[in-house]
């Protein structure tokens, strides 16, 4: 069974993810932090068009809960294999530097670039076996340029971004490409506070994007067809310069 393994899955970006891979045949391992209601929610979506999956549970920041929880279903489902992984899980602690708390800046940090190594790397081992594999991080507009209160997050993305190009050289003999998406602002539970109105001014298409427009972005890097593109960072993000 061919299988796709999405990080927050259970709301935004993710959820819609899930629903576009599981429509392009993918068995979706549906990974989630805390919000089980939510991620029950996205299985039953994915169903109701026709997929199916399961949910895995784990703190992607934590390498025990990898290994433990991913660890534990690659080794007890050694025959299924993971053809697309999706980097997606990423929280924001926004505040400017000098207010900072140490746990701010670790807690974004570790959940995007860390989180990054601990999947990315099981997950690799079974790529490299099977000589196939398709890797999409979820990055940000302002991993590529900076925000100001951001510095967590812009440090956090920019560390992606830069750790896709590496890896993307590492494996390319394998047939296994490795790509980042950078989204602008997309209606989500992440951008829930900010005012549209007061910031469509900024873009061009002069709206929040959707998370099904992010999605399609992702379904194109993990086409089979997308063979020669890799180590590339694709901006969602309605026209802003980036
Ligand atoms: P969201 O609506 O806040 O959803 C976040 C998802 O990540 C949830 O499924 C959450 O699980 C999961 N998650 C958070 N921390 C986790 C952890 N440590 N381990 C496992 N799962 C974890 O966010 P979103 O807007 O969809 O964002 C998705 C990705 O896109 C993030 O990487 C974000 O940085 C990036 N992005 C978003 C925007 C935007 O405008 N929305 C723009 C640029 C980039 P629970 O439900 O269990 O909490």
């Amino acid at each position: 069974m061919n299988c796709a393994l999405v990080t927050g899955g259970s709301r935004g970006i993710g959820r819609a993810v899930c629903i576009k891979l599981a429509a392009m045949g993918y068995f979706m391992l549906v990974n989630y932090r805390s919000n089980r209601e939510e991620a029950e929610k996205t299985l039953s979506l994915l169903r109701e068009k026709g997929g199916d999956g399961v949910l895995l549970q784990f703190d992607v920041g934590s390498r025990e809960e990898v290994t433990r929880v991913l660890g534990g279903w690659i080794t007890e489902h050694a025959d299924n294999h993971i053809e697309v992984l999706v980097n997606n899980a990423g929280v924001k602690e926004d505040v400017l530097l000098m207010w900072m708390k140490d746990e701010q800046w670790s807690q974004v940090i570790n959940t995007s670039l860390n989180g990054f190594f601990y999947v990315t790397k099981l997950v690799l081992q079974d790529m490299l076996m099977q000589k196939y594999g398709r890797i999409i991080n979820i990055v940000s507009l302002s991993g590529l340029k900076g925000l100001p209160g951001q510095t967590n997050y812009s440090a956090a993305k920019g560390g992606v971004i830069a750790a896709t190009k590496a890896l993307a050289q590492e494996v390319g003999r394998r047939n296994i490409t490795v790509n980042a998406i950078a989204p602008g602002f997309i209606k989500t539970d992440m951008t829930e506070g900010l005012d549209e109105k007061q910031l469509r001014s900024l873009i061009p298409v002069s709206r929040f994007g959707e998370p099904e427009e992010v999605a399609h972005a992702v379904g194109f890097f993990a086409s089979k067809e997308s063979s020669y593109i890799t180590g590339e960072v694709l901006s969602v993000n309605g026209g802003m310069y980036s």
